[in-house]
């Protein structure tokens, strides 16, 4: 993409920043824009999630939508206008916080240091492998269910698929607007995967059909979009196809993490990021602002001083354009707070 500035491979930048999705790059236009100097770190191409949505409808002040790439290059502007550097395509595969400073080692071997880093890595939702589920990705296929989503399937049949929580109440928010939800779920029930209140809410809605060990074989459609569905019970090998427009999947995310080392920075069960009070001290005990001024977080700081997490990546976030443009500016103020407390130790350090 020629973001490929040549690294200065001596210079200590104020913040290091994995990730160029919302929340990576509005942590760099605050950041830059604030006089910090700024590095970003993109392994594909900038925009991340937000930069594959066809349209992006409820995002504050574009009442008629935006798409996604534009969001995405406006934002990448915004953040070099200000002086951030914004590296693409640079694979962040280590984080290592063994001195000083912190540093991350790319792929390629090249190491950068940092006073502090921001993990921006984002999450990938877990698709069905179908092989032409791209072509209807905001065409029928949808990961989400918002007002918008209801309003695009008024009356028609749609095809819901996931077992989980999540699944589950965009069912019962589904069954409201669609003449018939058919929740497909591998399982064959939803008593190990989803809150027994959910389940009973589904089982009282008439329009709710469940299709147990059911999945999802096939798609079918033109340039209008999606056109017919197919699932097929795993046990029986019954094969249905229906002319359905609307499919929804529920069936989880996957945190960019792999790269990341437990031992470094505490990771959930499925890898997602702790910050602030849900990190926990060798004990066990969370962190918390009326313990010892040593146990004490900021909310997007992980485990190890001076690195931060934010957005989709990290454990509890609200997986939303918003809600990580939120959290991007948000984590500058902790970052000014973090390099104000370093840099006074450090004088302490020296005067002592
Ligand atoms: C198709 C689609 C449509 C969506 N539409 C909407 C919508 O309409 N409204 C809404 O509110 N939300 C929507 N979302 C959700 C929204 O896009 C995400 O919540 C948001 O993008 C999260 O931002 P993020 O910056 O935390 O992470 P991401 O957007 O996931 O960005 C993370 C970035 O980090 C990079 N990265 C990962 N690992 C590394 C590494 N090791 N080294 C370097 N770079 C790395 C990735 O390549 C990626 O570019 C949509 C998601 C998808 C997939």
């Amino acid at each position: 993409l020629g973001l490929l500035p040549a690294f200065d491979l001596h210079h200590v930048y104020d913040v290091l920043i994995v990730g160029s999705g919302p929340a990576g790059l509005t942590a760099a236009m605050y950041a830059a824009s604030e006089g910090l100097s700024v590095l970003v770190l993109e392994q594909r191409a900038y925009g991340g999630q937000a930069g594959h949505s066809s349209r992006i409808e409820n995002y504050l002040g574009f009442p008629t939508g935006i798409s996604g790439r534009a969001l995405a290059s406006r934002a990448c502007v915004q953040a070099q206008k200000f002086g951030a550097d914004v590296v693409v395509p640079a694979s962040v595969h280590e984080l290592i916080c063994d001195g000083e400073v912190l540093r991350i080692g790319l792929n390629d071997g090249t190491h950068l240091q940092g006073r502090t880093i921001v993990l921006a890595s984002g999450a990938d939702y877990r698709k069905p492998a179908l092989p032409n589920l791209a072509q209807f990705e905001g065409r029928g296929v949808y990961y989400w269910a918002s007002p918008i989503e209801g309003r695009l399937c008024e009356g028609e049949a749609v095809v819901l698929i996931g077992g989980g929580n999540s699944a589950g109440q965009a069912a019962v928010f589904l069954s409201a607007h669609s003449s018939i939800v058919h929740l497909l779920i591998r399982g064959k029930n939803l008593a190990s995967t989803m809150s027994s209140y959910l389940i009973e809410r589904i089982a009282a809605i008439p329009n709710i059909i469940l299709h147990t060990r059911t999945e999802l074989t096939s798609l079918f459609g033109d340039e209008n979009g999606l056109q017919e569905v197919c699932w097929t019970e795993s046990v029986t090998g019954a094969h249905t196809s229906a002319a359905i427009r609307h499919v929804f999947v529920f069936i989880g995310a996957r945190p960019n993490t792999v790269w990341l080392d437990k031992r470094n920075v505490q990771l959930d069960e499925h890898r997602f990021i702790y910050t602030g009070m849900d990190v926990q001290d060798n004990a066990g005990l969370n962190f918390s602002k009326s313990g010892p001024s040593s146990y004490y977080r900021a909310a997007f700081e992980t485990s190890v001083r001076g690195v931060f997490a934010i957005g989709d990546v990290r454990a509890g976030s609200t997986k939303r354009v918003a809600a990580a443009v939120g959290e991007g500016a948000a984590v500058v103020a902790q970052i000014h707070s973090y390099l104000t407390r370093s840099a006074s130790s450090a004088r302490m350090k020296g005067s002592g």
